[in-house]
């Protein structure tokens, strides 16, 4: 049984893209149970072949990047170009990093054990699938945001199934159909669909889910998997700071910060939004900033171009709403602020004189806007950029390095950084995460595979005796607590002499149980 999505629209052209079809909310159960019958087998192939497959997946998803790039061009308004570096051209660097990460996350852990405290005996720790892992996608990235999950959880030995955002469905059914070409049709499956979609996604039985997406949807997210009592990843929204000291490079500074507020128009959970600069460079950083952001050319149709368009109406309305607000609190435009014209285009925005209660400080904006804030030292830009609800990023700008890292471990966020911003994300052995409403989750590293595997502890006792410490409860048991109270106290050989003569004792007293 098979439903419609609603179409969306091309948010540079605002032409309407077909909807597409996927299986109908009644029909996710049974696609569950499908996924869940392939799993076992996926779970029992060996790791290397996974991983050859994963590899596969890397290969054909930059072999077909052109058709990606078209596709993902169509749903975002970006240029192909930009989508081809953004999501689809590093797919083979990040499988093989995806896979070494993989090595070390899925090793097992032998724990030693005392032979006199538990004799005969070994443990080890190991990693075994959840099962069906459900990955609920938005649409900022619709490629390397199922990736930073796909991956570790294919490699884990689970199987997936992916809910790309209903605004961004073909990219999602095009890595979803390299995946089930890479590892075969039953290992990894797709439905589509808004809110309700990913809602009975969690309801229908799958193992464990991740999340990224925005606040108030991570919060029915969590109740629902809460409920459910299955694990659940959560990586939500971000007001990124940088802070500016007195004696950064400036050039590099504005450049940076421009690269990284600008980035695919600002709509990355990771944006630098928020600038604090230390008063006395602010006039100088800020022209340099406005220079570079002013020269960004927005998409038009016509050919290359650094920013693309705001990839839907409400999120334009936000970024205006935002602005407005700034503007009519006393922030100023120095370059941007509106509408290009075509499509959803906005132009790089940079906002000065910016103060703490502004939206454009507080709320994401998740667009092509940059505000900076003045403020008087260290310590103040330190203090305003720790008081935020979200905490994903945040970087100091600055030549004395020393300083820069003892200032970023002050950021209360999940990434810290000296002189660069938000580029993390794309590398698969450091954690992606957060503090505060930014979320709970890990996405990336050997750190995120607690959502993809339990853990087991499995235990062999190859013991032929009893163990000591079995009943009864006699007076060769209390010799033998107190000589090992001894031993861990640091007793020497005349006590582990001593512990040896009364473990014969009580071997021969529990024996005697059966008597
Ligand atoms: P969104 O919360 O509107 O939607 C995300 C996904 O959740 C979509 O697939 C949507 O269909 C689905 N969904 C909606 N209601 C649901 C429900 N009740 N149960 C289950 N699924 C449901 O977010 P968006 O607008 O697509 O994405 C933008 C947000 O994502 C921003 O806040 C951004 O910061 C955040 N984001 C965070 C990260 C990160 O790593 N922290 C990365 C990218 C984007």
């Amino acid at each position: 049984m098979t439903a419609q999505s609603p179409g969306s629209v091309n948010p540079l052209t605002g032409e309407a893209l077909p909807p597409v079809e996927g299986p109908a909310v009644a029909g996710i159960g049974s696609l569950v149970r499908e996924a869940r019958a392939a799993q076992a087998r996926w779970a029992g192939t060996p790791f290397p072949e996974r991983a050859r497959r994963v590899r596969a997946l890397g290969r054909r998803i930059v072999e077909r990047r052109a058709e990606g790039a078209a596709i993902l061009a169509s749903e975002l308004g970006r240029t192909p170009g930009m989508c081809e570096v953004a999501e689809l051209n590093n797919a083979v660097a990040f499988a093989e990093a995806a896979i070494r990460t993989a090595r070390t996350a899925l090793a097992p852990h032998k724990v030693s054990l005392s032979m006199l405290d538990f004799p005969g005996k070994r443990a080890v720790v190991e990693p075994v699938a959840r099962g069906v892992v459900g990955i609920i996608a938005p649409w900022n990235y619709p490629v390397s945001n199922f990736m930073k999950s796909l991956l570790p959880a294919l490699l884990a030995g689970n199987a997936v199934v992916m809910k790309p955002s209903e605004q961004t469905p073909r990219s999602g059914a095009w890595l979803a159909g390299l995946a089930r070409e890479a590892m075969g049709p039953d290992v990894v499956h797709l439905v589509q669909g808004g809110g309700d979609v990913g809602a009975e996604l969690i309801e229908a039985g799958i193992d464990a889910v991740v999340f990224t997406g925005s606040v108030p949807t991570g919060r029915l997210v969590a109740a629902a998997a809460a409920a459910r009592l299955i694990p659940c990843s959560l990586e939500l929204g971000g007001k990124d700071a940088a802070i500016v000291l007195a004696d950064a490079d400036l050039d590099r500074t504005a450049l940076g910060i421009s690269q990284w507020s600008m980035f695919n128009s600002g709509q990355d959970c990771s944006s630098i939004e928020r600038v604090y600069v230390e008063a006395s460079v602010a006039d100088a950083f800020v022209d340099k900033l406005t220079r570079v952001v002013r020269g960004l050319r927005v998409a038009d149709g016509s050919g290359e171009a650094e920013l693309g368009a705001i990839q839907n109406p409400s999120q334009l309305a936000i970024v205006e709403a935002h602005l407005l607000d700034a503007v009519s609190r006393g922030a100023t435009i120095r370059c941007g602020g509106e509408r290009t014209g075509v499509g959803n285009g906005f132009p790089g925005t940079v906002l000065d004189h910016c103060t703490h209660e502004m939206k454009v400080m507080t709320d994401e904006t998740f667009g092509p806007v940059v505000a900076v804030c003045r403020v008087s030292d260290a310590e103040e830009a330190v203090r305003l950029a720790n008081d935020s609800r979200y905490g994903l990023n945040g970087s100091v700008w600055t030549r004395d390095l020393d300083r820069g890292e003892a200032l970023a471990r002050r950021l209360d966020v999940g990434i810290a950084l000296v002189n660069n911003h938000s580029l993390t994300g794309t590398m698969p052995e450091l954690p992606w995460t957060g503090t505060k409403e930014t979320g709970t989750g890990i996405a990336s590293s050997q750190w995120a595979y607690s959502t993809f595997v339990r853990r087991r502890t499995l235990f062999i006792d190859k013991n032929k005796d009893p163990d000591p410490f079995w009943m009864p409860a006699d007076e060769s048991l209390q010799a033998f607590r107190e000589l090992l109270a001894q031993k861990n106290l640091g007793g020497g050989v005349r006590v582990m002499l001593k512990l040896a003569g009364v473990l014969g004792r009580r071997v021969a007293a529990i024996r005697g149980l059966l008597d």
